[in-house]
């Protein structure tokens, strides 16, 4: 009976070392993803914002 309790606690010992650089992993692909789509959301508005001053500094661009 005891064996048998700790065989499976040290399966969910195990499972849980295992997870956390799992979870680790997943928290960093989830922050570099959100700072890609931060990169590629504010490039347009930057450009934009250059294309507006281009303009209003009379410089004719097309
Ligand atoms: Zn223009």
């Amino acid at each position: 009976m005891a064996t048998a309790n700790n065989t499976v606690h040290d399966r969910v010992e195990q499972a849980r070392v295992e997870l956390t650089p799992t979870q680790l992993a997943v928290g960093l692909a989830l922050v570099a993803a959100l700072g890609f789509a931060l990169l590629f959301v504010q490039e347009p508005m930057v450009h934009d914002s250059m294309h507006n001053f281009r303009h209003a500094a009379g410089i004719t661009c097309h």
